[in-house]
C-alpha cells in the first residue's frame, strides 16, 4: 500500500488549525504542520500591548497534542516585524526582503518533501491577499512538481459565511472534505486558541455552532 504523507504549511499560528484541522484529524499517517511566521514576543509588543505571546503558543501546543500532530517551527520575520503596517498588509507586492523570503521558503520545503517522502502538500490559498499568505503561495509554486500533489485550503475561517469570502479562480477544482466524523475534535482543537476566539466571537458556543453547521472544509487542486 502507498503510504501518503501530508504537509500542511502554516503561515501564523492557528491558520492550519481553523482552515483544515477536520483533514489533519482524518490523516493519521504523522502529518506534519510547518509554521513559518511564529509568535513573536516583539510583535506582541507592536501589535497587541499586554496579550502574552507565549499564551499563543502553549494554546498551539495543546492543539498539536489534541491532534497528534508535530509542528515544526521556523524563523521567518512576519509582516509587521519586516517593517509593513496594516495599511499595506494586503499590498500584493513584496519587497526585495520579501522575495528572498520566498526563495529560502521553497529552498526549506523542497528539503522537507524530500526528506520526508511528501505526497500531499497543503498551502493557502491567500483568498485575502495577506502578504506572509502570498509569500507561502510564491514559494510552493516555484516548486519543482516532482511526486507530490498541492492542494490548497481556505485561509478564512471556512464556518465563516460565503458573502465574506473572496472569489476562487476557476482554474482550480473544489474539493469538499466530509470531516463530520471527527468534528467533535476539531472543535476541541479549535477551542484551544482562546486568544483567536476572543477577538472574533460573541461566545464560544457561537463558534462551537458555526462549526457544527459546517461540517465540510474545501480545499482546491489544479485542475489537470
Ligand atoms: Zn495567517
Amino acid at each position: 500500500m502507498i503510504m501518503s504523507k501530508a504537509l500542511f504549511l502554516e503561515p501564523h499560528y492557528g491558520d492550519i488549525a481553523w482552515s483544515c484541522s477536520g483533514l489533519v484529524a482524518q490523516n493519521r499517517q504523522d502529518p506534519i504542520i510547518v509554521s513559518i511566521f511564529p509568535p513573536k514576543r516583539k510583535y506582541y509588543r507592536i501589535q497587541f500591548k499586554g496579550i502574552k505571546y507565549r499564551r499563543k503558543k502553549r494554546e498551539e501546543i495543546k492543539f498539536a497534542n489534541i491532534l497528534g500532530v508535530e509542528i515544526i517551527y521556523l524563523k521567518f520575520k512576519s509582516a509587521f516585524l519586516r517593517g509593513r503596517h496594516l495599511e499595506d498588509l494586503f499590498d500584493k507586492i513584496l519587497n526585495p526582503v520579501e522575495e528572498e523570503q520566498v526563495l529560502q521558503l521553497r529552498e526549506y520545503i523542497s528539503e522537507l518533501i524530500k526528506k520526508e517522502d511528501i505526497s500531499e502538500l497543503y498551502c493557502p490559498m491567500a483568498q485575502r491577499n495577506q502578504i506572509d499568505h502570498l509569500i507561502v503561495k510564491k514559494a510552493v509554486a516555484g516548486l519543482n512538481k516532482i511526486d507530490f500533489d498541492i492542494y490548497y485550503y481556505e485561509d478564512f475561517p471556512n464556518f465563516m459565511p460565503e458573502s465574506r469570502k473572496l472569489q476562487v479562480s476557476t482554474a482550480l477544482k473544489a474539493i469538499k472534505v466530509d470531516i463530520s466524523d471527527v468534528i467533535e475534535e476539531k472543535i476541541h482543537g479549535i477551542l484551544q486558541y482562546d486568544s483567536l476566539v476572543e477577538p472574533y466571537f460573541i461566545s464560544k458556543e457561537v463558534l462551537v455552532d458555526l462549526i457544527r453547521k459546517t461540517p465540510f472544509e474545501t480545499f482546491w487542486k489544479e485542475d489537470i
